[in-house]
């Protein structure tokens, strides 16, 4: 569904990811790991297109994106979820979700939206209070349920995890194994390394700018190089 060759990326004229390939087949989750620094949010923005590729390409669904501008993608079925959580907090949590869905028609998006309400009841819930009182972990749902609004074959996720407390790090995780058995593909960039590979099928692990090391999930979780780097074992 998702491949990616050769992938170069600068800020400036430092190259920050160096000759990245990887791949995310249909139906997949597939996470990539690694510490702070490693250049995850670069490669994550160069698949939504926010980030300029300055070598190799990015394909999706067999035809090449690599240049394709960001408001594009989402057309396309490649959604991200908003990075930083970047909801409206002034708008309801309805609101919010109506905004995901906004080149749908009113039929659809209604019954998507209830959609979003049986995957996350708390959402319901708040659903005509302001997003910006909702607790962190609430917003984080609701940033994923904005982006399935737009019905994505591929939704890439930045560090869904981050900052939340375990038990609701355990509920976003669930969600997201949901996404597969719905269908959706799910490219999961993650610094909780051992929550995201004991949900995802197959795992990249990416230090300063490169891939080192890649394998089936139950593999890495496995490799004593990642439990003694990622996993603290
Ligand atoms: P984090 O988990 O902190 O988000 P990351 O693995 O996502 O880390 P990136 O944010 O992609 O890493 O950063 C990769 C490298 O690029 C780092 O060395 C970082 O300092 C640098 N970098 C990131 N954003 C910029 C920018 N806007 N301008 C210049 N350098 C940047």
């Amino acid at each position: 569904m998702l491949q990616v060759s050769g992938l170069r990326s600068a800020y400036g004229r430092i190259e920050v990811l160096h000759d990245i390939d990887l791949t995310v087949g249909a139906g997949e989750i597939v996470t990539l790991v690694g510490a702070n620094g490693a250049g995850k949010t670069t490669l994550l923005k160069c698949l939504s297109g926010t980030q300029p590729v300055t070598g190799g390409t990015v394909q999706f669904e067999g035809a090449d994106i690599t240049g394709l501008a960001a408001h594009k993608r989402p057309g396309l079925g490649l959604a991200q979820s908003p990075e930083g959580r970047q909801i409206f907090t002034s708008l309801s949590v309805a609101e919010n979700l109506r905004l995901g869905a906004y080149n749908f028609k009113d039929a659809r998006v209604a019954s998507d939206i209830d959609e979003a309400y049986a995957m996350f009841p708390i959402l319901k819930e708040k659903r005509n209070l302001p997003a910006g009182g909702l607790s962190g972990g609430q917003q984080q749902m609701l940033a994923m349920a904005r982006a399935l609004m737009a019905r994505p074959k591929c939704l890439l996720l930045d560090e869904p995890s981050m900052g939340l407390a375990p038990i609701i790090v355990q509920q976003i995780f669930d969600v997201i194994v949901s996404l597969k058995a719905r269908g959706v593909t799910v490219f999961l960039v993650e610094q909780n390394a051992y929550g995201a590979l004991r949900i995802a099928d197959r795992g990249y692990v990416m230090e300063t700018g490169r891939i080192t090391i890649e394998g089936r999930a139950a593999e890495l979780l496995a490799d004593p190089r990642i439990r003694e780097a990622y996993l603290g074992v």
